[in-house]
C-alpha cells in the first residue's frame, strides 16, 4: 500500500453547507420550490454578472433545454469543440440536431475560432464553446465568427465557474451559457446545473420548458412538450452556501496550480497548461502533457502513480473517436488527447502533498523511456 492516497478530485463541503440544507429539510420544502432555489439562482446571476439564472438537475439537461429553448432541432447542425466531455455533444443528438466537431487550440484546448467559420453551412444554428478543465473559450474571436453568420452562441461553463475573458465572467459572454454543479466540479450541488442569460425571453421559455412546458396563465394546460428539469430546494441549499464561499473554494484552486506551477514549470519531458494572456483560469483540473505518450503508454504511467497513490486521468477522447459519432479527425484535439493528464485539484492539498505527487510525477517521467 502506497503510505499517501490522493484523489482526483474531492468537494469542499463545510458547516455552511450542513446548516443550509438541514434548515431546508426542516422547512419542508424538499422538493422544487423554496426559497433557496430563488436564492440560488439570483446570487449566481450575480456571480454570472448576467441579468437571469435558471436552475435546472444537471449540466446535461441545461444544456438541452438551452437547444429546445432555441428551437434547435432535427435538421440543425451545433459545431463543438472536438474535445469535452461527451455531455457536450449528446445533448445536442438529445435535441434531434447534428454535432459537427471543431479542432481546439494549443494554448487554451478550447475550440479553434481560426477552425470555425469552414465548419459552417446553411444548417449551422449555433456554436457551443466549452471552457475546458476551466480555461475560457477565446470568445471575443468566436462570437465574431457567430455574428457574421447569425448563429447562437451557447456556452457550455460546466467546468468554468469563476473563469473571466478580459475581465468579464464566463456565463455572460455568449447569448446563453450552462454550467453543471455535479460533485466534482467548481462548485457543487450533488447533482445540478444553471443556466445564465441576459435575454428575457429566452430565460421565460426556459423556466416554462423546465416545468412540463405548463402554461404560466393556465394550470395544467400544455401547448406543446416539455420536461421535468427542475432543481430541488435541497440542492439549492448546497449551492447558496458554495456560492457563499466561492471566493475560497476559487482561491484555493489558483494556490493549488500555483504549488504545482512553482515545482513543474521546467522539467523536462512535461509540460504544464498554458493560461492565454486574456484569460482568467478557474482551474478545475490541473493539466500536464507528457511528450511520448500515446494511449497505451499513458495507461501504464498511469498504473505507476496509482500505485504511488496519486490518481490521475487522462483528456477526454476526441468525441469524433466514439464509434456512433465518428467524423473526420481534428489532428490537434487528437494529439493533446493521449499526452494530456489531469492531476489532483482540491483545496485541501497543501505544500508537502504536492511535493509528493510532483515527486512520483517528475521520477514517472523521467523513467518513461522503459515503459515501452
Ligand atoms: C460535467 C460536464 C457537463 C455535464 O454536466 P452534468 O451535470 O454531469 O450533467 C457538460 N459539459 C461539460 C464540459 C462537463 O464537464
Amino acid at each position: 500500500m502506497p503510505e499517501r492516497s490522493y484523489p482526483v478530485s474531492r468537494p469542499s463541503i463545510g458547516a455552511l453547507e450542513a446548516e443550509y440544507v438541514l434548515d431546508a429539510v426542516q422547512s419542508g420544502w424538499i422538493s422544487s420550490i423554496g426559497p433557496y432555489v430563488t436564492r440560488f439562482e439570483s446570487d449566481f446571476a450575480a456571480f454570472c454578472e448576467t441579468r437571469h439564472a435558471v436552475a435546472v438537475s444537471n449540466g446535461t439537461v441545461a444544456l438541452h433545454l438551452a437547444m429546445m429553448a432555441y428551437d434547435i432541432g432535427p435538421g440543425d447542425e451545433v459545431i463543438v469543440p472536438d474535445l469535452s466531455f461527451i455531455a457536450t455533444a449528446n445533448s445536442v443528438l438529445m435535441a434531434g440536431a447534428t454535432p459537427v466537431f471543431c479542432d481546439i487550440e494549443p494554448e487554451t484546448l478550447c475550440l479553434d475560432p481560426a477552425a470555425l467559420e469552414s465548419l459552417i453551412t446553411p444548417r449551422t444554428k449555433a456554436v457551443m464553446p466549452v471552457h475546458l478543465y476551466g480555461h475560457p473559450a477565446d470568445m471575443p474571436a468566436i462570437n465574431a465568427v457567430a455574428a457574421r453568420h447569425g448563429l447562437k452562441v451557447i456556452e457550455d461553463a460546466a467546468e468554468a465557474h469563476g473563469a473571466a475573458v478580459l475581465g468579464k465572467p464566463v456565463g455572460g459572454l455568449g447569448d446563453c451559457a450552462t454550467f453543471s454543479f455535479y460533485g466534482n466540479k467548481n462548485l457543487t450541488t450533488g447533482e445540478g446545473g444553471m443556466i445564465t442569460s441576459d435575454d428575457d425571453a429566452f430565460i421565460a421559455r426556459c423556466r416554462v420548458l423546465r416545468d412540463h412546458a405548463m402554461s404560466p396563465t393556465r394550470r395544467y394546460w400544455h401547448e406543446e412538450l416539455g420536461y421535468n428539469y427542475r432543481m430541488t430546494n435541497l440542492q439549492a441549499a448546497l449551492g447558496c452556501a458554495q456560492l457563499e464561499r466561492s471566493e475560497a473554494l476559487l482561491e484555493g484552486r489558483r494556490r493549488v496550480f500555483a504549488m504545482y506551477r512553482q515545482r513543474l514549470e521546467g522539467v523536462p519531458g512535461l509540460k504544464l497548461s498554458r493560461t492565454a494572456q486574456w484569460a482568467r483560469h478557474a482551474h478545475w483540473l490541473v493539466c500536464v502533457e507528457i511528450e511520448g505518450l500515446d494511449h497505451d503508454r499513458r495507461e501504464a504511467f498511469m498504473d505507476r502513480l496509482r500505485a504511488r497513490g496519486i490518481d490521475t486521468r487522462p483528456y477526454f477522447y476526441p468525441m469524433s473517436h466514439m464509434p456512433y459519432l465518428t467524423q473526420a479527425a481534428t489532428p490537434v484535439a487528437s494529439r493533446y488527447a493521449q499526452i494530456g493528464l489531469n492531476l489532483p485539484t482540491y483545496i485541501e492539498l497543501e505544500q508537502a502533498d504536492i511535493d509528493y505527487i510532483c515527486d512520483g510525477l517528475i521520477a514517472e517521467t523521467a523513467g518513461l523511456a522503459a515503459l515501452a
